[in-house]
């Protein structure tokens, strides 16, 4: 068969003389034949559809590396590949969509003399209430709660001292109660995420496997800023929607982000509550998710651990939540719901209403 000029087969291929070198150099493209004289290189025609595929690749913004591996692999394992990088892709981007969020408002507001502390008479109120129990299989609690003026906190401790690990949690978060609330909530919540993993570093030195997932809000009086991270939630309660605003930090949840198991599938899978980070001591997978939310008069949030969400379905979260008269209330009925579905794990919740002030 004839084989195609470099030139020929760029045009064909619509990839540049120059990237194909690249990719020859690289071994990720190799032509047929060079001439040993005038060192040109020849392709073969079948060689186009390789070539279609790694410019694909490319568009998508598939490191070479990545590409070479994608090429070599069989079409249903190259398939796999390519979703589970774009998965990774979306992650990303969802994690810096939250930080330019940040930064444009941050930004937006410099100049003002009291930067996102909004004047007292603009601010809105918190009403809450936190609930934990120990449920009805586990001898101890490790669950931590905190509901304040200021902050509201769930902590769901594991290993031989999760409790010890949970506290901590819940105390690096405490201690923001009484700090003036700056323009940087969502610093001031990683700081104290960070203090966490350290205390619970040096609880982890005679416990090995002690730690705690942590999901908390700092209050400004008009938005919430929330670090999370592990398996517990928070969801908000708005115009009779519930929106779980929190992304769990399980291995069956990354599964369903690769697409490779459906969410249904994550809902009975024996490893579900295997989580890929948590504050356990270790700085590597310690880094917490960071969100700024703008609150409105009416808005019901509600912070839990999994021995909630993973009993309760989210319709009857929905339900029990409309129809919970006050924060104490809503608690309650929450972590009934989850003890008369037979309570397995501890279960806490707190649940904080924003309100206009009563002046
Ligand atoms: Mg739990």
């Amino acid at each position: 068969m004839d084989l195609l000029t470099i030139g020929e087969f760029a045009r064909l291929s619509r990839l540049s003389p120059k990237a194909l070198r690249l990719y020859d150099e690289l071994g990720l493209l190799r032509p047929a034949q060079v001439d040993p004289t005038t060192g040109y290189r020849y392709y073969q025609p079948e060689q186009l559809e390789r070539a279609r595929l790694v410019l694909w690749l490319r568009r998508i913004g598939m490191p070479l590396a990545t590409v070479r591996e994608v090429c070599d692999r069989d079409p249903a394992s190259a398939a796999a590949e390519i979703r589970a990088f774009w998965a990774e892709v979306e992650e990303d981007t969802a994690a810096r969509r939250d930080l330019v969020t940040f930064l444009v408002d941050h930004l937006s507001r410099r100049g003002d003399p009291a930067p996102d502390i909004a004047p007292a008479a603009h601010r809105w109120a918190i009403r809450y209430a936190a609930l934990t129990d120990a449920g009805r299989v586990r001898p101890t609690n490790q669950d931590a709660v905190l509901a304040g003026s200021h902050v509201l906190a769930v902590a769901d401790g594991f290993g031989t001292d999760g409790a010890a690990a949970s506290t901590a949690a819940v105390d690096a978060i405490g201690a923001l109660e009484s700090t003036p609330v700056a323009a940087d909530l969502l610093n001031l919540l990683e700081d104290a995420a960070l203090q966490a993993n350290e205390a619970i570093r040096g609880i982890a030195e005679s416990r090995a496997g002690v730690g705690t997932t942590l999901t908390a809000m700092l209050w400004s009086g008009t938005q919430l800023a929330l670090v999370h991270i592990g398996d517990s939630r928070a969801y908000l309660l708005r115009d009779g929607e519930l929106l779980q605003i929190t992304h769990d930090h399980t291995l069956v949840q990354s599964m369903v982000d690769d697409g490779r198991l459906s969410a249904a599938e994550a809902e009975s899978h024996p490893q579900r509550s295997l989580l890929v980070k948590a504050l356990a001591g270790d700085p590597e997978n310690a880094t917490p998710d960071l969100h700024l939310h703008d609150a409105r008069p009416g808005d019901r949030y509600v912070l839990c651990s999994d021995g909630l969400s993973a009993v309760v379905p989210d319709t009857e979260i929905r339900e029990l939540l409309s129809a919970a008269a006050s924060p104490e209330d809503a608690t309650r009925e929450l972590v009934a719901a989850a003890i008369g579905a037979g309570g397995p794990d501890n279960v806490s919740c707190v649940v904080a209403d924003v309100v206009e002030p009563a002046w």
